[in-house]
Order: C-alpha cells, then sequence, then structure tokens
C-alpha cells in the first residue's frame, strides 16, 4: 500500500503532459516515500490517452491511468480517483503545470504535523485578470453563504488524509466540488500559500459556461441561503410596496380629489416591473438550478462509466481489493455519517 496517492484529472492535455512528466515524477521521487500517480483521462478527445498510456508502460510500478468513458468534468474525474487510489494521503492537482509539482512536499509536511485537509492558496496567480476578479467575488459569496471557510477555493492542490477520501468515496453526490466536500469531513483543516504558474501549454479547459455551472454546483451542494435570499426579497418587495401604497392614499387623502397623480407619478413604472420580472425569473431559474440538481441525483445513474484502467496485474489481486472495500466501508460507518 503506497503512503501517497497523487491525482490529476487529465482533458486534452496532450501537449502538456511530457513537460508535466519530467517534474512530477522527480519531484515525488525525492519525497523518499512509496507513491502511486493516478492520472485521469477524462475523456480526452487529443492523444492524451496515449501519452499517458506510454507513461504507464514507463512507470507501470507508481503509475495508474483511470481511463474515463466521456467528459465528466474534472471533479467528478477527481472522484474516480478517489475511488481508485489507495494511498494514506491523497494529494490533487491539475496536470496543466499550474500547480507546481515540488510543492507536495509542503503539503506532506502539514499531513504529518497531524492535519487531516491541507488546503492551499495561490500566492501570486497567473491567471487573467477577468478570471482573478470573478475568483474574488465567488471566494466572498462562499464565505458568506456557506460553512465552508477557506482562503482560495479554486485551488485544486490539496492533501487530504485516508479518513476524509473514504468519507467521500461514500458519498454518491453528483455534482460536487471536491474541497468543499472534503472540508465537510476535515476535523483538523489547515491551509499553506503555494506558487501558482502560467498554464505551460494549451488554454484553461472551462468555458465561462462550465465555470457558472460549477459555482452553481458549490453553491447549491453547501447551501441553500440563495434560495432564503430570494424569499426575503420576496418579502421586502411586498413590504416596500405595501409601504408605498399607503403613503401614496394618504397623499391622495390629504391633497384630496387628485386621484392617478400622485407619489407613483415619480416613479418610472415600467423599468421598476421590468427589474421586479428580472428578479423572479432569477429566482424561478435559481429554483431550477436546485430541482435539476435533485433530479440527477435521484435518478441515481452511474454518476462515470470507467472505460479501461491501466494497472500492474499485481494490484488486481484479490486481497488488496478486499482490502480497499473494507476501507471504504468503515469510513461509511464512522466520520461520514457523523
Ligand atoms: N479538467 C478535466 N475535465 C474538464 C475540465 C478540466 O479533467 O472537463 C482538468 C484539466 O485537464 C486540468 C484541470 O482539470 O488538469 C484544471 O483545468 P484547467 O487548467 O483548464 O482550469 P483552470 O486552470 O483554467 O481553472
Ligand atoms: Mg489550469
Amino acid at each position: 500500500m503506497p503512503e501517497l496517492s497523487v491525482i490529476l484529472p487529465v482533458f486534452n492535455e496532450a501537449e502538456v503532459l511530457p513537460a508535466l512528466f519530467t517534474r512530477l515524477y522527480p519531484a515525488l521521487d525525492r519525497l523518499g516515500v512509496s507513491y502511486e500517480v493516478i492520472f485521469v483521462n477524462d475523456g480526452s478527445r487529443d492523444r492524451s490517452a496515449a501519452v499517458l498510456r506510454t507513461q504507464f508502460e514507463r512507470r507501470p510500478d507508481v503509475t495508474r491511468v483511470v481511463l474515463l468513458a466521456g467528459n465528466y468534468g474534472q471533479h467528478m474525474a477527481i472522484m474516480a480517483g478517489f475511488e481508485y487510489c489507495l494511498g494514506e494521503t491523497v494529494v490533487t492537482l491539475d496536470a496543466d503545470l499550474q500547480n507546481p509539482p515540488e510543492e507536495i512536499a509542503a503539503l506532506l509536511a502539514k499531513i504529518r504535523e497531524g492535519y487531516d485537509y491541507v488546503g492551499s492558496y495561490r500566492g501570486t496567480r497567473q491567471d487573467s485578470a477577468f478570471r482573478r476578479l470573478a475568483s474574488r467575488l465567488l471566494n466572498v459569496l462562499r464565505e458568506r453563504t456557506t460553512h465552508i471557510r477557506m482562503t482560495d477555493q479554486g485551488c485544486m492542490l490539496r492533501a487530504y488524509s485516508r479518513s476524509i477520501v473514504n468519507a467521500i468515496n461514500s458519498c454518491r453526490e453528483v455534482n460536487t466540488f471536491v474541497p468543499a466536500l472534503a472540508y465537510t469531513f476535515a476535523q483538523r483543516p489547515t491551509e499553506i500559500e503555494v506558487a501558482h504558474e502560467q498554464r505551460a501549454v494549451g488554454t484553461s479547459k472551462y468555458s465561462l459556461y462550465k465555470l457558472i455551472q460549477l459555482n452553481f454546483d458549490l453553491m447549491t451542494g453547501f447551501s441553500i441561503a440563495p434560495l432564503q435570499l430570494f424569499s426575503i426579497l420576496g418579502i421586502l418587495v411586498s413590504l416596500a410596496s405595501m409601504t408605498a401604497y399607503v403613503i401614496v392614499m394618504l397623499h391622495r387623502w390629504v391633497v384630496s380629489g387628485s386621484f392617478g397623480e400622485g407619489l407613483l407619478a415619480l416613479w418610472d413604472r415600467d423599468i421598476l416591473e421590468f427589474f421586479l420580472i428580472g428578479m423572479v425569473l432569477f429566482g424561478l431559474g435559481l429554483l431550477g438550478e436546485y430541482v435539476g440538481r435533485i433530479y440527477e441525483q435521484v435518478r441515481g445513474r452511474p454518476r462515470f462509466l470507467v472505460e479501461a484502467v491501466l494497472e500492474q496485474p499485481a494490484r488486481d489481486a484479490a486481497p488488496q481489493k478486499v482490502s480497499r472495500l473494507d476501507a471504504t466501508a468503515t469510513g461509511r460507518g464512522s466520520s461520514h455519517q457523523a
């Protein structure tokens, strides 16, 4: 059983993978612990799968490759990696070299100090100004509406102890946000600052639409505050319009006779109505986001399909499989339901 599992989700990263291998493996070799690297190919449409296969043949002793049957998203790919990993400590990072593999040593040191969850935040972030601003706003929003406390939710370079991974494996969440889910199970979380680099090759695999979806997953998965805010907004609008109505009536009564032209004429009512209609539609859409996710959850379809796993035959041996199932079952009974 390796001490350390390193999980990397891979989606159309064929160009960057060779550079990743030349930095990742030496960094792990230097740690002096037994380790396994698990690449999860998230239905790449480029040559990623072939490149990963070649790397598996080069370092079969420490490499495993999980080939998913489609593109299920970064977080589902990591969840798949969690199901296959065997290590006592599990580290996740991006495959595009934005998370320097050399930082794994620092995460591991914190785990050794007794923390069960080591998050990280990016020192100086090497992304576009738009991404940085959006992240800052979303971090504030999450901080205000959920119980998840972390400086930088977008940084995936994190380390989790075996007990947290077991707890995550016992969840059957369809749309989730791995660092937040892990945080909910953490007993002793901490975080450290890590370096961040520009994407070595290629472009971000997140379109604006995918980014919005991901952040809805975070909000809906860990808080119902957005829905509650809408109820509060509804009450406030009702109270305000009621008050305004009373004022208008009183005004008419005092002035007497001049109906129609009162305080109401001061407002551009059309604009106000469109604003309120917009709010109502947004609220409906928000409700739909929750309902849609509930629907996906209750359908209970497999969250991802595994096409193949490249690993050394010894790992398939029955005793290891049994022990892994045992480990999962233990997690289910203890930390998850607590
Ligand atoms: N990724 C994935 N599936 C996806 C999108 C991304 O596995 O549908 C992987 C991607 O290959 C990379 C990591 O998730 O290893 C982070 O993606 P990316 O660098 O594109 O995101 P960004 O750094 O722009 O937030
Ligand atoms: Mg990236």
